[in-house]
């Protein structure tokens, strides 16, 4: 008899299997409990186990788990898409099932925006070196993410790339804010270097997380970018997956630097991984041609806002607003990042502390990605879960892990994911 092999992310390495959550811990079947000071993979936002979002998953089911989007609407989808109206302004809703979904539909619809306005077709997204925008190969194109691309390079898109907004390690070698910010003005001379003809989208993380560890650009920075975009008539897609649904202390992270996207995506915490749900948010002027001309998206999934996951995404949204979470995001972010400053003095081979809300970076010295994934493995033998964002993959300086936990974590929790990150140290 053949053994069954479930393709883990490295074939042969053995991970712990868990057995269940509550709040902000997970314990695995060997009876290990490990507290979450990373949601996941920055997705639960409400830690674990929420009875009231599980039962509203179960009511639904009970009525219906599935119908096909090509023959019905339904209502926790309808629901939910006017939920997200309200709180971000962006009229259209279209759903799928993962961030990288919801990046590839956004890519898409720049690219049908400017067909459907009659415009020869705009091949290139832009977007930035240092950056993780999805695994699919559209998503994949748009990723300044060497791992990630290494094996597909010649099989993705030509699509350039700007340097990050990266101020612990200024690509340009300047300091804010005497640097005029050379980072967002580099966008302007790419873009008339390829020509705006030839460009449908900017894309950027507004905080870059995966490839970076909470890269946070400074004031003026999506103002700018903003400016450039409109000034050459390219459209903005803010990539919101991981900082989107209230992590960095507002519902969209951008709304910190009072930009508003043309295209948003927005997964991970929008179901805080209750189920897998994923949107992307479309203002009008990008959908005015489309409802005008084809009237059709040319993207879809069977699964795309099916009642289940919709249900959870609403169960979830109308609990962070009931309880107030978001409002207290910033002052436990303020708290946790004290913390984090505390151990910056005790542990000199931490170099740099970034971040908003409750998504935090804690970069390392010079030792590379080996030695995030050597504190990451410490943290689970020492029952806290990090997640790896490591900067220095391209031969740059440092490599960073993510301290970003439940949105709803107590103050003593926090005390309790530093007291075991001190251990890990
Ligand atoms: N965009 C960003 C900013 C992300 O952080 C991620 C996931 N880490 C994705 C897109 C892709 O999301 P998913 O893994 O759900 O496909």
């Amino acid at each position: 008899m053949p053994h069954s092999h479930l393709i883990k992310p490295l074939i042969g390495e053995q991970y712990p299997t868990i057995d269940y959550g509550k709040g902000v811990f997970l314990y695995d079947t060997d009876g290990h409990e490990y507290v979450d000071a990373c949601s996941g993979a920055v997705t639960a936002n409400l830690g674990h186990g929420m009875e009231e979002i599980l039962q509203s998953i179960v009511n639904q089911g009970n009525k219906v788990a599935f119908v096909y989007r090509s023959q019905f609407s339904n209502q926790p989808a309808e629901e939910l898409a006017s939920f997200l109206n309200d709180k971000t302004g962006y009229p259209w809703t279209f759903f799928v099932n993962s961030g990288s979904e919801a990046v590839e539909t956004a890519i898409k619809i720049a690219i049908q925006h400017w067909q459907e306005k009659g415009k020869p077709l705009k091949r290139k997204i832009l977007s930035r070196w240092l950056s993780y925008h999805g695994i699919t190969f559209g998503a994949l194109s748009a990723s300044g993410h060497p791992s990630r691309r290494e094996r597909f390079d010649s099989f993705l898109g030509d699509w350039p790339t700007i340097e990050p907004p990266y101020c612990a390690h200024c690509p340009f070698g300047k300091t804010y804010p005497s640097c005029g910010l050379a980072c967002a003005s580099q966008l302007d001379t790419m873009i008339t270097r390829i020509g705006a003809e030839n460009i449908a989208a900017f894309m950027a993380e507004p905080i870059i997380g995966a490839a970076g560890g909470a890269i946070t650009p400074p004031k003026g920075y999506y103002e700018r970018i903003k400016e450039i975009c409109e000034a050459h008539d390219i459209l903005f897609i803010s990539d919101e997956v991981m900082t989107g649904c209230g992590r960095t202390g507002t519902f969209l992270a951008l709304e910190q630097w009072g930009v508003k996207a043309d295209i948003v995506a927005v997964g991970k915490g929008l179901s805080a991984g209750y189920a897998p749900i994923a949107a992307t948010l479309i203002s009008e002027k990008v959908m005015e041609p489309i409802v005008q001309g084809s009237k059709v998206i040319m993207s879809g999934h069977t699964f795309s806002g099916n009642p289940m996951s919709a249900t959870a995404a609403l169960a979830v949204l109308k609990l962070i607003e009931s309880e107030k979470i978001i409002e207290g995001v910033d002052q436990k972010g303020t708290y946790l990042k004290n913390l984090l400053e505390k151990c910056r003095t005790e542990f000199p081979f931490i170099q740099d502390i970034r971040g908003r809300g409750l998504m935090w970076g804690i970069e390392f010295d010079e030792r590379g990605a080996g030695f995030t994934s050597f504190i990451v493995q410490n943290g689970v033998d020492n029952g806290i879960l990090l997640y790896p964002a490591s900067a220095g993959i391209d031969g740059r300086k440092g490599s960073a892990i993510m301290v970003a936990p439940p949105l709803n974590s107590t103050k003593r929790e926090l005390e309790e994911m530093v007291k075991r990150l001190r251990r890990t140290f």
